[in-house]
């Protein structure tokens, strides 16, 4: 038997979005989107947003960190 490379037109090449939050060191992966749009929706759709309360601006964050703000600012208006 004889190896060769395998077919090129085979081969597909996938963009990979990191997401980085702003908080914690937490990332998470996004592929099989083309755009930063369509990353940052299909984020959305796994918990990570920005979030803004009272006192604290967040442009990234992820579903743990949402969740700790929340309940902080439950905490917050007690
Ligand atoms: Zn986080």
């Amino acid at each position: 038997m004889k190896l060769c490379n395998v077919e090129p037109t085979e081969v597909e090449a996938i963009s990979v979005f990191v997401i980085n939050c702003f908080n914690c060191a937490d990332k998470h992966y996004v592929s099989l989107c083309k755009t930063v749009q369509e990353a940052t929706d299909a984020a959305a759709k796994e918990g990570w947003h920005g979030y803004e309360t009272d006192d604290e601006v967040c442009s990234t964050a992820c579903p743990k960190c949402i969740k700790e703000a929340i309940q902080n600012e439950a905490e917050a208006r007690v």
